[in-house]
């Protein structure tokens, strides 16, 4: 499993588990716990997608020492009031000291404000690493502005009819990772019926979904796909023994459809 390392020199597992809708507690329970038998020890949750109290759960009765985990979590706006006190309830509900990852989740109005106590808690060593999700480039101009800390990473829907070359390229260039959330389109883009991806998926003996995975690996870009179903964890883990020659990547990055999934990663109205 590689690490990446970040803008600050901590490190982060380039592949994890994300656990965006997954609303009923025993699949949760059960999905949770066959990630980490498999090995996955990077999580990413939300404090918005109610289920941070179910992961401290799982990572507490796993016996698995804490400094084998990292675990991302994100401040919703509506706790922008005070941000110090949801990251410390956050971390309540997931039973831990410390994030090793915490998050704006949107820039709603008022993300200056929540970075700046962002900003704090990492100056006072509270949390590992801070960051950012669902920003573009005005939002973080406003951050490198604003603030003193440049994000370590920025969280942004990627796959591969929507892969944000010019977003990417800025985000390259100022030291901020990208993390690809939605890196298998969330299952809803058709894109596992593109032929491309089905004639590599035969050439390497893999699923379509693996072939996305390890061209987002090899693109650079942190990912945390989600399931419930023990294969596809399984599946979704095992990308390190294949890789894809540089010319597959590019015929990869000629599928962008600049088409998103999510109606607001693009909308600057929304997102001012
Ligand atoms: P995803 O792209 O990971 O897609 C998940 C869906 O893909 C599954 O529900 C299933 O239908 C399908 N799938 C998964 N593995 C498969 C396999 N091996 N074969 C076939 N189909 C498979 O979408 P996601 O869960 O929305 O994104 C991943 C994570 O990103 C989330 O769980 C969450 O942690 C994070 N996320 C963040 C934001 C944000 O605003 N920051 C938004 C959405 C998601």
């Amino acid at each position: 499993m590689p690490d990446l390392k970040l803008n600050n020199h901590e490190t982060i597992p380039q592949l994890g588990m994300g656990v965006f809708q997954m609303k009923d507690k025993q699949a949760f329970m059960d999905a949770v716990n066959w990630a980490l038998e498999i090995g996955y020890r990077h999580f990413d949750t939300a404090a918005i997608y109610g289920n941070e109290k179910w992961l401290g759960e799982a990572l507490e009765k796993s016996g698995i020492d804490r400094s084998e985990f990292f675990i991302t979590s994100k401040l919703w706006p509506g706790n922008f009031d005070d941000p110090i006190q949801a990251y410390h309830d956050s971390c309540a509900r997931l039973q831990l000291d410390y994030l090793d990852l915490y998050l704006i989740h949107w820039p709603s109005p008022g993300y200056d404000k929540a970075w700046q106590a962002l900003e704090k808690l990492y100056a006072h060593q509270e949390v590992k690493t801070i960051g950012v999700s669902n920003f573009l480039e005005t939002h973080l101009e406003r951050i490198f502005q604003t603030g003193q800390v440049v994000p370590a990473v920025d969280q942004i829907e990627l796959h591969p009819y929507f892969q944000r070359p010019e977003l990417v390229d800025y985000l390259n260039d100022h030291q901020i990772k990208v993390e690809a959330w939605g890196p298998l389109g969330q299952g809803k883009t058709g894109v596992f019926d593109e032929p491309l991806l089905k004639q590599l998926a035969t050439k390497y003996n893999k699923s379509v979904a693996q072939i996305i995975l390890r061209w987002h690996l090899q693109e650079g870009h942190i990912i945390f796909p989600k399931s419930i179903h023990q294969q596809r964890l399984q599946d979704n883990f095992n990308l390190f023994d294949f890789h894809l020659r540089n010319e597959e990547i590019e015929q990869i990055e000629n599928l962008d459809q600049d088409q998103p999934n999510g109606s607001t990663s693009t909308n600057q109205n929304f997102l001012n």
